[in-house]
């Protein structure tokens, strides 16, 4: 019997092409899952950046109930606002111990010294919300001898919240507020 010698090349070629093809076939990477799993998991950011976030969400307000205003402001701590969701757990009474003076209601001419000295024990960097008309700008009482028309007039004021009185939820737009302008001072400003 003849052998055909063509056929014979002609069906190694052929084996050889199948298996070069399946051998070049890229190898799957068993690691493959890895690279979606860090992009969930890790997050970038700088020293500076999560220092200034601890600090924003980390304020210790200072108990400054002067009028009617005060119980909008313990209303916001108690449980339907929950203020220690910002971060501000305990309100201090002691001015050593507090870096955010929260002034709710009408500030007297007599009281006046009382608040600077209150603010001036109070630790660097702090900051002050006049919360309420009488606070913000002396409210109905503008015009009376005794009222200060605006607490700005005896200590620096951050945020000032409108309203006779505020609501809980104003109280917390302005501590908002006073979040994102502790963001902005960045701790690399102090170096
Ligand atoms: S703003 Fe209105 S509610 Fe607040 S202390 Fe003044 S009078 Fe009272």
């Amino acid at each position: 019997m003849e052998i055909d010698r063509y056929k014979i090349d002609l069906a190694e070629t052929e084996r050889i092409e199948k298996l070069m093809k399946k051998s070049q076939r890229p190898i799957p990477d068993p690691d493959d899952w890895l690279e979606e799993e860090l992009k969930r998991n890790i997050l970038l950011t700088t020293v500076d950046y999560v220092a200034d976030w601890a600090r924003s969400r980390s304020t210790f307000p200072l108990m400054f109930g002067l009028a009617c205003c005060a119980f909008e402001m313990i209303g916001t701590a108690a449980s339907r606002f929950d203020v220690t969701r910002y971060g501000m757990d305990i309100f201090r009474w002691s001015p050593r111990q507090a870096d955010l003076m929260i002034c709710a209601g009408t500030l007297t001419w007599k009281m006046a010294p009382a608040v600077r000295m209150i603010y001036d024990q109070m630790p660097e960097p702090k900051w002050v919300i006049a919360m309420g008309a009488c606070a913000v700008s002396g409210g109905t009482f503008r015009e009376s001898y005794s009222v200060v028309p605006g607490i700005n007039r005896i200590v620096p004021v951050d945020v000032y919240i409108p309203g006779c009185p505020p609501r809980p939820e104003g109280l917390i737009y302005g501590i908002n507020k006073i979040q994102q302008k502790i963001l902005k001072d960045s701790i690399k400003n102090y170096q």
